[in-house]
C-alpha cells in the first residue's frame, strides 16, 4: 500500500497546488462552520449551496444561535435546498452539541459521527478539516476518482464496494495532512475527473489511471441501482376568502414534512379541465365557484416525481371541515408567510395568471 501512496499523492498535492479552488469554508478550522458547509452541500452544488452558507453564517455565528433558533425561521433560510429533513437534522444536532457537549462541537470521529445527520462522509471531512484527524472521505467525487485510478467495476453503492473503495482511499490516504489531502481528492473529482467530459487528453495521471489506460473512462463509476422514481400528484384547493387564503402543515411523515401547503386532494393523475377537476370534488362542494385551474407544475425530488394543479376556488361554508388545521395567509404579499415546498413557490410567483379560466 505504501506503494499506492507514493504514486498518487504526491502527483495530487502537484495537481492542488496548480489549481487552487477557492472556497469560503476552506481552510477554517471552525469545526461548526465546517459542519454547517458539509450539510447545506449534500446533494446541491457548490454554486447552489454558497449563498445558503452565507445566509446561515450571518443568522447563526455560533452553533448556540442555531441551537436556539426556531425551527419556522430555520426553514424559511433553508427554502429552496428541498430534502428538509436535513434541516431537521442541523437543527437537533446543534441542540444535541448544546445540551451533551456544553456546545463544544465534539472533537473525535467517532463522537462527531453520532450527531443527527452525521455519516461516515460528514465525520470524516469534520475530522480531518477541524482537527487534522486520518480519516479519508469518500463522497460521489473520490468514489469516482477511486474507481477510474484503479478501474474498480465493483457497484459503488454495493455493500461490497462501499468497503473496497473505503478502504482503498484510507490506503492512499496522506496521514500526514488528511485535510489536504482529502480536499485535493474532493476538488480534483469535482472539477478535474467529472462524470461527464473529465479532462483525460491533459491529465497528469494518464499512466497510472486504468479507465484511461483501458478506455473506460465513460463506464466508470458503475452503480447497481438506478433511482426509481414514483409519480405523485397533487390538486391543490386554493381556497379565496377576501385577501387571504389558507395553507396547511403537513404534519405525517412523507415528503415535505412540517412544511405548509394549500390543503390538498391526491389523485391518480392531474385533472386538464374544470370539469375533471369538479370531478374531484366532494359531492357538498358542487354549489363552489371554480375560479381557475393551474397549469401543472412539476418537481422532481430524490425518489419521486411530483406533479401539482392549483385550483382556485371561492370560499364557501361547505369548505370548512375541509380547511380545519389550516392557518390563513395573506394572498397580496410577495411571498407566502409561511415556509413551502419550490412548487408551491413557483405556483405563488404566478399565481395571479387565470391559466384555464
Ligand atoms: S485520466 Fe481521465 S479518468 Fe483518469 S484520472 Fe485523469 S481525468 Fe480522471
Amino acid at each position: 500500500m505504501n506503494n499506492l501512496w507514493s504514486t498518487y499523492v504526491p502527483k495530487l498535492q502537484e495537481w492542488s497546488h496548480a489549481h487552487p479552488r477557492p472556497l469560503p469554508w476552506k481552510g477554517i478550522r471552525d469545526p461548526y462552520r465546517i459542519w454547517l458547509s458539509e450539510v447545506l452541500l449534500q446533494q446541491t452544488r457548490v454554486e447552489q449551496g454558497l449563498p445558503y452558507f452565507e445566509r446561515f453564517v450571518r443568522a447563526y455565528p455560533t452553533i448556540a444561535d442555531l441551537a436556539a433558533a426556531p425551527q419556522e425561521d430555520i426553514y424559511k433560510l433553508w427554502e429552496g435546498l428541498g430534502y428538509y429533513a436535513r434541516a431537521r437534522n442541523m437543527h437537533a444536532a446543534a441542540q444535541s452539541v448544546v445540551e451533551e457537549h456544553n456546545g463544544v462541537f465534539p472533537d473525535t470521529y467517532e463522537a462527531i459521527r453520532t450527531l443527527k445527520g452525521v455519516g461516515d462522509y460528514t465525520a470524516a471531512a469534520i475530522a480531518s478539516f477541524a482537527y487534522d484527524l486520518p480519516h479519508a472521505v469518500l463522497d460521489g467525487n473520490v468514489y469516482r476518482v477511486l474507481s477510474r485510478w484503479f478501474g474498480i467495476g465493483t457497484p459503488i453503492d454495493s455493500t461490497e464496494g462501499k468497503q473496497e473503495f473505503s478502504r482503498l482511499a484510507e490506503a492512499i490516504l496522506d496521514k500526514n495532512n488528511p485535510a489536504a489531502h482529502n480536499q485535493a481528492m474532493m476538488d480534483f473529482g469535482a472539477t478535474w475527473c467529472t462524470p461527464k467530459n473529465p479532462q483525460c487528453a491533459r491529465c497528469p495521471f494518464q499512466n497510472e489511471c486504468v479507465a484511461w489506460q483501458e478506455g473506460r473512462v465513460a463506464e466508470l463509476p458503475v452503480k447497481a441501482k438506478k433511482l426509481i422514481k414514483k409519480e405523485r400528484f397533487f390538486v391543490y384547493i386554493v381556497v379565496k376568502k377576501g385577501g387571504s387564503t389558507f395553507l396547511q402543515q403537513r404534519l405525517e411523515k412523507d415528503i415535505w414534512q412540517n412544511l405548509w401547503t394549500f390543503p390538498a386532494l391526491e389523485p391518480e393523475e392531474l385533472p386538464t379541465t374544470l370539469g375533471e377537476a369538479r370531478a374531484l370534488f366532494p359531492p357538498e362542494w358542487n354549489e363552489i365557484p371554480i375560479v381557475s385551474l393551474s397549469k401543472p407544475f412539476k418537481q422532481i425530488l430524490t425518489h419521486r416525481l411530483v406533479q401539482a394543479v392549483f385550483v382556485v376556488v371561492d370560499w364557501q361554508e361547505s369548505l370548512t371541515t375541509f380547511l380545519t388545521n389550516t392557518q390563513p395567509v395573506s394572498w397580496a404579499k410577495a411571498a407566502p408567510e409561511l415556509p413551502v415546498p419550490r412548487i408551491v413557490e413557483w405556483y405563488w410567483n404566478e399565481r395571479n395568471q387565470l391559466f384555464i379560466a
